[in-house]
């Protein structure tokens, strides 16, 4: 399994936040209020620039969950550590 994964009990944790910070969550494009929550995180990488603006490999990132909107797929992106702040 991968560390990435996300378990029941952890995507239980991640619906209470949502439902905390974001109770009237909707999906901006088409309206539609369900969403279905990509299994694993999602690293967000942050680009860092070495000398002559060369783009290196991302060591750092942020650790995120995606939500799929049910109808259209517009996808949320939610920073895991913003959301459980
Ligand atoms: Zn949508």
């Amino acid at each position: 399994m991968d560390n990435s994964e996300i378990s029941k009990e952890r995507a239980d944790e991640i619906f209470g936040a949502l439902k905390r910070k974001c109770p009237s969550l909707e999906c901006p494009v088409c309206k539609c209020k369900t969403f279905n929550l990509v299994a694993s995180e999602v690293f967000l990488p942050l680009p860092m620039r070495g000398e002559n603006n060369i783009i290196l490999a991302p060591s750092r990132g942020r650790k995120c969950v995606a939500q799929i909107c049910n109808n259209c797929g517009n996808t949320l992106i939610f920073d895991l550590d913003t959301l459980f702040k």
